[in-house]
This record gives C-alpha cells, structure tokens and sequence, in this order.
C-alpha cells in the first residue's frame, strides 16, 4: 500500500471519518494529502461544517 492517497482516496476518507474512527496511519495519510491538496482541504471543511449542523438539527429531537 502506498503512503500518498489519490483524492479519491482522500475523499473516501474524509466521508468514513464522519462514520466511523480511522486508524492512527489513515489519519496521518489523510493529514499529510491534505496539507498538499487545496480541494480535499475544502472538501474535508464543508463535510466538518456538514457534520456539525447535522449534529446540531439531532440535538433539538
Ligand atoms: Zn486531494
């Protein structure tokens, strides 16, 4: 298994994170893709945002 993450990769990553915990290496390959890739950056930052108003809607049940 490489090291460098496609942003395929990346992406998929980004989405499993909201679902599940990652492992202390995907999180590190996650970091180090994001760090060099502008457009995952903004895509881990919607799907935080995502997550957080979500959170936010379960709270008022
Ligand atoms: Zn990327």
């Amino acid at each position: 298994m490489k090291f460098k993450l496609t942003c395929h990769q990346a992406h998929r990553l980004v989405i499993e994170r909201m679902d599940r915990q990652l492992g202390s290496f995907e999180r590190v390959r996650l970091r180090a893709h994001l760090v060099i890739c502008d457009a995952c950056t903004i895509f881990n930052r919607q799907m935080r945002l995502l997550r957080r108003a979500m959170r936010q809607l379960g709270q008022d049940d």
